[in-house]
């Protein structure tokens, strides 16, 4: 039998304690809850929160350049994010970006179980904090804080689903579309899907 995490509930009583996401981000970034990560991280990264965006992306965890600058997705993937954006005519300033991990996973590994349980305590108070309309998940690891693990992006891509109060778009991460390429079915799939995220936030209230 695993023993319990202690972190886990910490943090998640750290986060739900703050206020705000201003104080959150200051408690965030002495987190010191994953030793490895700890260890190599520059900074953390906690994420971008515009006041009154009503879409949040999310997606995996910082790379290279965002455990350098201190900002989500401003890599190769994060310039493709943002012209995908702009051809969907949505605005990355207004919108609220954040990732699963606050904290690059060395050599942009994977993040395990046991980080993401850690971590989901930032996340889902800055949910909370942030009250968006539209929550779009890049990815398949941001799919899984969503909705657990055992869903193929494949089959609940492309539609936006009822969740939490809220409405979920699950698409892919840049990083498969600059992976497959501009031809690539996974870069004509998360355009459409941020269309769609577009046309689906200018008919909410
Ligand atoms: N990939 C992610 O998932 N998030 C980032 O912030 C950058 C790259």
């Amino acid at each position: 039998m695993r023993l319990a995490d202690p972190t886990v509930d910490q943090i998640r009583r750290t986060a739900g304690d703050c206020g705000s996401l201003d104080l959150l981000h200051e408690r965030a970034l002495g987190c010191v809850a994953c030793p490895e990560l700890v260890a190599e991280r520059r900074r953390v990264v906690p994420g971008e929160f515009p006041a009154g965006a009503r879409l949040l992306l999310v997606g995996e965890a910082p790379g290279a350049q965002e455990d350098e600058t201190g900002r989500p997705f401003v890599g190769k993937g994060g310039q493709l994010l943002d012209r995908l954006l702009e051809e969907a005519g949505l605005e990355r300033a207004s919108m609220a970006v954040a990732n699963t991990l606050k904290c690059r996973p060395p050599a942009n590994r994977t993040p395990t179980r046991a980080e993401m349980h850690r971590c989901n305590g930032w996340l889902e108070r800055q949910v909370e904090l942030a009250d968006p309309r539209l929550v779009v998940t890049l990815g398949g690891t941001a799919l899984s804080w969503a909705l657990g693990t055992g869903h193929r992006l494949g089959d609940v891509r492309g539609r936006v689903h009822a969740w939490r109060g809220r409405s979920l778009l699950p698409t892919y991460h840049p990083s498969a579309a600059l992976r497959f390429g501009p031809n690539g079915a996974p870069m004509a799939a998360l355009s459409d899907d941020l269309r769609l995220a577009a046309v689906s936030l200018a008919g909410m209230v």
